[in-house]
């Protein structure tokens, strides 16, 4: 199959940092490409596929150390591409989730360049698997929302609690841990209730993944004992303890009898 001739950039999901949540199609590319630019979030292991005469290029970017800009980058592949590579542009989970791709698919095609996608298993669904937990539940979380907690330097968090504290959504929170404390306050301010379950997964599908669950006023307390690895939030009844959950609709349909 020849879907990735010289000249052309592949943006490819690492995944959540275990190798073997790479898809197939991954392995595959990034083993045919000549060039590799990866995220800080991408692991050693996932690197080691790449062919022994590739070049690997750290274009990685950690909160607060931005190591290359988003410009920098977009300008690094279309001139690796121009120049006849196979390009490889790994992300960390999936590229289409808050993983800047827009920014370097357009500059790709503005240059001329071709360039495909391939997804990768995001950040929500590892944490989930971690917990043995689903992010939907019948009837009772509908709906799931991806969301960022990530400001821009100096701005302050700028999101729309009343839309979020919806109890019949699952809220998966990406770059949420500095921000937890702003989080349980927004959205306890809207109405949610303090005791709705709350999960912070560290370093998902890792040697060293840390699974919390807690309840929604005593995140801001649990994020402050994680370390400093990519951590994940996820909150909604879908969260919550299997055994808790007959305890807590019976206490639900109770609240709603009481006049
Ligand atoms: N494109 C990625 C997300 C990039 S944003 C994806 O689809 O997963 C980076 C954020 O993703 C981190 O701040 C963290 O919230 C989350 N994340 C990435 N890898 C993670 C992991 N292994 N465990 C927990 N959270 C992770």
């Amino acid at each position: 199959m020849n879907d990735f001739p010289a000249g052309m950039v592949w943006l490819v999901g690492a995944g959540p940092g275990d190798p073997e949540l790479l898809t197939r199609k991954a392995e595959r590319l990034i083993g045919r490409a000549s060039v590799v630019f990866f995220d800080a979030l991408v692991g050693r292991e996932v690197l080691d596929l790449a062919s022994p005469g590739a070049r690997l290029v750290d274009v990685g970017k950690r909160s607060g150390r931005h190591s290359k800009d988003q410009r920098t980058i977009d300008a690094l592949i279309v001139e690796a591409a121009l120049s006849g590579e196979r390009v490889v542009r790994l992300k960390g989970g999936d590229p289409s989730i808050f993983g800047r791709a827009t920014e370097e698919l357009e500059a790709c095609r503005s240059a001329g360049v071709v360039v495909a996608v391939c997804p990768g298993v995001t950040a929500a669904s590892a944490a989930a698997a971690g917990l043995s937990r689903s992010l939907t539940l019948r009837g009772l979380a509908r709906k799931l929302v991806f969301v960022t907690a990530h400001a821009r330097a100096g701005d302050t968090l700028d999101l729309d609690w009343a839309a979020l504290a919806d109890p019949g959504a699952t809220l998966a929170i990406y770059m949420g841990k500095s921000a937890a404390g702003a989080i349980a306050r927004g959205l306890q301010g809207t109405g949610m209730a303090g005791e709705t379950p709350v999960a912070l997964v560290e370093n998902a599908s890792l040697p060293d993944e840390r699974r919390i669950v807690t309840r929604l006023d005593l995140l801001e307390l649990a994020a402050r004992t994680l370390g400093d690895g990519p951590a994940l939030l996820l909150i909604g009844e879908a969260m919550r303890t299997p055994g808790r959950r007959a305890v807590a609709a019976a206490a639900q349909a109770m609240e709603r009898e009481t006049p």
